[in-house]
């Protein structure tokens, strides 16, 4: 077998967090049309069915797609039941979901603080384990972390603490589950993007007239596109990445290089 029939996920069953759109919807379609089935999983529940539909019209692939805040123990553990009932298993997921707060240390409430750690670094430990547990006990499988550059570098000029925090916090926190399941047969790894245009970046009023300035920072001149992040993670997701856990993979156009 050559080394791309190798990477096919044929047989496989994951979920996709922050599926609906952007990042995540892209590494769905992607794991789709690698072979596998999976679930499109978000709190935007109309936005994810229709993108459940698009990819099973795309790829012929079982899609279905499940409401979830992936900040509620409750909804991941519904979540992943649900996988497991409605595609046989899970084999890998993609902890994805995340957002960022753009307020300066010294305005923001706590509360903001802890809405953006909780959506970014609790659902990720919320979802690992949960989802590790059954692959644990069902022969193992492998996670997929969306960290950032933003773990790795102080974005500029825009203040994001709690944003830049919690990413750090998702490298650390996929680091120490490798170490604690790399025996165990579940592997765990963090994919790093630097700025990739999505709704995140593209749509909010506040961030679009940054761009320009990031652009003028990035040694590519410009911003990612979330297709630049697919191969990576059919990679992590598949049978030859074995002896791939606890790492984490920047895609930034070698932004966090200098
Ligand atoms: P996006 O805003 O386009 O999509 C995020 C998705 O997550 C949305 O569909 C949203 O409904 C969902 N979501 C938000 N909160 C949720 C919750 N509590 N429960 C379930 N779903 C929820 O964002 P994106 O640009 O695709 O970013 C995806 C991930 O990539 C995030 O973790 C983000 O921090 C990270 N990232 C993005 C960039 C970038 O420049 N876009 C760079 C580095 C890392």
């Amino acid at each position: 077998m050559g080394i791309i029939e190798k990477m096919r996920l044929d047989g496989k069953k994951g979920f996709i967090t922050g599926a609906a759109r952007g990042i995540g919807k892209c590494t769905a379609k992607a794991f789709a049309e690698a072979g596998a089935d999976i679930a499109i999983v978000d709190l935007d529940i109309a936005e994810a069915e229709k993108t459940a539909k698009e990819i099973a019209g795309a790829t012929g692939r079982k899609v279905i797609a499940i409401k979830c805040d992936v900040t509620s123990e409750a909804d991941v553990q519904a979540m992943v039941d649900k996988v497991v009932a409605e595609l046989g298993g899970l084999d890998f997921c993609h902890a994805n979901a995340g957002i960022c707060i753009n307020v300066a240390a010294d305005e923001m409430s706590y509360a903001q603080w802890k809405k953006n750690i909780d959506v970014n670094l609790n659902s990720v430990f919320l979802t690992d384990t949960i989802a590790g547990k059954y692959m644990l006990a069902h022969g193992g499988g492998s996670i997929i972390n969306t960290a950032s550059m933003s773990a790795h570098i102080v974005n500029v000029p825009q203040p994001q603490c709690a944003y830049n925090a919690s990413k750090a916090g998702v490298i650390q926190l996929t680091k120490s589950l490798a170490i604690e399941w790399a025996k165990k047969g579940v592997r765990v790894n963090s994919i790093s993007p630097g700025y990739i245009g999505t709704d995140l970046t593209l749509s909010s009023e506040f961030l679009k007239p940054l761009i320009a300035k990031w652009n003028e920072l990035a040694p590519m001149g410009r911003l990612g596109k979330p297709e630049e992040l697919e191969s990576i993670c059919v990679y992590l997701a598949g049978d030859t990445s074995t002896f791939t856990t606890g790492a984490d993979f920047c895609l930034d156009g070698a932004f966090t290089c200098f």
